[in-house]
């Protein structure tokens, strides 16, 4: 080993170092710019010396490629779930059933983290695999996204084979966050962070995972050697503590009880401290912690009987209704919405609560002013269970749905048929325009990035737009007219809108937002139709021969298309020049999912000619290399195109092979050796 080579060496121990001090002990020793200083050095050599790769660099805990799917994992210690308890009752008859015949047992008693539980294994002090729970048995290889979690060692301090299992969680902080971006760019928000953390975990994009921030807590010693010398450890808490040693974020808050006062004494503690840690728990784990003790008590059908998780009670809080705001929605429903004095309920604080309709406003006899029990259980969203009369001092309003649409002004409808609806069907309510589009730009429909509600608003009240079709008429000086709209904000802002032109009919029709008619509805329309204009001409008889299409959804789609307004709505998209005919999937699609980058001058393609054949297949081509670039097809004199694939460990191949591809319509490269260039 060279002298570069051990500097390299020590570079990579020094920056994981300092990465476990700042994500798994939160006691960092040096500056976040004294770390981006070494990691940017790191990444200096790495690019100068490709030769001396190591996949355990710590800059290679993103960098895979995205995948078509996951593959499966069987377990080799099967990843059990615990039964649950939700008293304190059946909590001691849990206790009695072991003291029977463990008088003497110690119980190890963990928060029990709410988060999606995964298994990572290592070979030799490095990490291999990392799978999640699935059905127990059977989960999926997340290796790549779990490579992503810093707090995961990539590198053991010693060689050790062994598998751990762990809590994969959004902290608090981070899940905000993202909604709050998510809410902005007009996407769909996560209900709570545990369905944040499992969606997270779930991309088959490493890079989505790793934007992400998700975290870790290692629970339990699943199987394998924690010393090197072979010394096997009797309890949890033994082999949990040897974990920490060994660099794993391992559960915190757990003690070591005796007795059943105990056991309940800490249960409540982390009650109470619930609200303020920095991620969601959602009861706590009593398992025995002599692993002998385990052994003795042995297995259930489907559970252990050595431990049980007690799950938290629904939290429930009385606070102030103070009033009942109305929101219309895009397709003009008024939804009645609960503004509260703020409380403290299951770890969040609470504000707002939907009172879903009139109904159930009168059912409950909520009144404005009145004293409410708001009930929050872990990932539901917060509900007002009931008012308290006996504690009205009279000056409390009966709710009274508005008559008139609280946006536009236009008397409102009572739908029975549709869960006790009030609408407004004014077509050009604004309330209704806004939410509409919202909905044409969302990631789903015409996926106009970084148009959300706010923009939309604001667009809105400056008169800049009236609907969707004048998005497409914007101009940059009117946007950088606009309060808080940069040079480049603009810029993109119309690039994304540019580039839905392109979206195709499924996702037009679906942004049109006409009753009814969801994705694969819309699909099946833009498949069948072919065009705009023969969706718009389309009968109710032939509308209802469609699969899935019954008599409702057909009027649905007669009705909207009968409006003058809609109408010339289309008309003006298609004029602005949106694609109105389906994309549909080429067909030709070998290659779908794969990104080609093309360097230097191939012997007999041009470069348009080969990024033609590379589409004609379904796949993609891109101007630069990155971690998601799947091949770099690399011609005579190429360049840092090359150099850069080499250090990011991309796949190189020559014409030959790509021609080879195309030819066998494959997806897999006959020859995958770098070219001799
Ligand atoms: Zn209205």
């Amino acid at each position: 080993m060279n002298e570069t080579e051990q500097t390299l060496k020590k570079l990579r121990e020094k920056i994981a170092y300092h990465a476990k001090r700042y994500y798994v002990d939160d006691d960092p020793e040096i500056s976040d710019y004294e770390y981006d200083q070494m990691y940017a050095e790191l990444l200096r050599l790495e690019a100068e010396h490709p030769e001396w790769d190591d996949p355990s660099s710590p800059s290679h805990r993103v960098g895979g490629k995205p995948l078509e799917k996951f593959n499966k994992v069987t377990h080799t210690v099967q990843m059990n779930s615990l039964s649950d308890v939700f008293s304190f009752e059946e909590l001691q008859a849990f206790l009695d059933r072991v003291a029977a015949v463990l008088p003497d047992a110690a119980y190890s008693v963990e928060p029990k983290i709410d988060g999606l539980s995964v298994a990572l294994h290592y070979e030799n002090g490095v990490f291999v695999q990392g799978a999640t729970r699935g059905d127990g048995f059977v989960g999926e290889d997340v290796t790549q996204n779990l490579r992503t979690v810093f707090s995961i060692p990539l590198t053991l301090p010693e060689a050790l084979t062994l598998t751990v299992r762990g809590e994969v969680y959004m902290p608090r902080g981070k899940f905000e966050k993202l909604n709050a971006a998510r809410e902005e760019e007009g996407q769909a928000l996560f209900a709570n962070p545990r369905n944040a953390a499992a969606g997270s975990l779930r991309q088959l994009d490493p890079a989505v995972t790793a934007a992400r921030g998700l975290d870790i807590f290692v629970f339990n010693f699943q199987e394998g050697k924690l010393w090197t010398d072979g010394h096997a450890p009797t309890s949890h808490t033994e082999t949990l503590d040897r974990l920490h040693e060994l660099g794993f974020h391992t559960l915190e808050f757990r003690t070591l009880a005796h007795t059943a006062e105990e056991i309940f004494a800490h249960i409540r503690k982390l009650g109470e401290a619930r609200a303020m840690l920095a991620y969601d728990i959602d009861g706590v784990v009593i398992k025995l912690d002599g692993l002998a003790d385990r052994r003795r008590m042995g297995e259930g059908t489907n559970t252990p009987k050595w431990a049980v998780a007690y799950k938290f009670p629904p939290e429930e809080k009385e606070t102030k209704l103070e009033d009942i705001e109305i929101a219309v929605g895009r397709t003009g429903v008024l939804t009645p919405t609960a503004v509260l004095t703020p409380v403290r309920l299951a770890g969040t604080t609470v504000s707002r609560a939907t009172l879903h309709n009139a109904e159930l406003i009168r059912e409950r006899d909520i009144r404005i002013g009145d004293i409410v029990t708001l009930r929050k259980a872990g990932d539901i969203i917060p509900e007002v269970v009931k008012s308290h009369p006996e504690l009205r001092n009279g000056n409390e309003k009966v709710f009274r749905m508005p008559t008139v649409c609280p946006s536009c002004g236009e008397p409102v409808f009572y739908d029975e048929d549709e869960g006790a609806a009030t609408r407004c069907t004014n077509s050009k309510c604004p309330a209704q325009l806004s939410r509409g589009i919202e909905h044409f730009a969302s990631k789903d429909a015409m996926n106009i990035d970084g148009l959300g509600p706010q923009l939309v608003e604001s667009l809105l009240r400056n008169r800049l737009i009236e609907d969707a079709a004048d998005l497409y008429r914007l101009k940059r000086e009117e946007l950088t007219g606009m309060e808080r709209m940069g040079e480049k904000s603009a810029s993109n802002l119309l690039e994304a809108i540019e580039r839905s032109k392109g979206a195709g009919l499924e996702r037009l029709i679906y942004a049109l937002g006409i009753r009814n008619i969801g994705e694969v509805a819309a699909e099946a329309l833009a498949q069948h139709f072919g065009s705009l204009a023969a969706c718009m001409a389309a009968t109710k008889e032939e509308l209802v021969d469609l699969p899935d299409f019954g008599e409702v959804t057909a009027d649905c789609v007669v009705n909207f298309f009968s409006h003058p307004q809609n109408r010339e709505l289309c008309e003006r998209l298609t004029e602005a020049g949106l694609l109105t005919s389906p994309v549909g999937m080429p067909k030709d699609d070998f290659l779908a999912g794969l990104t080609f980058v093309l360097t230097g001058t191939l012997p007999t393609l041009t470069r348009d000619e080969a990024s033609d054949r590379i589409k004609a297949a379904g796949g993609k081509t891109a101007g630069s290399v990155s971690s998601r670039t799947s091949f770099v097809v690399a011609g005579e004199s190429a360049g840092s195109k090359l150099t850069k694939a080499q250090s990011l460990g991309v796949p190189i191949i020559d014409e030959e092979t790509l021609l080879g591809m195309l030819r066998d319509r494959s997806a897999t490269p006959k020859q995958s050796e770098a070219p001799d260039v």
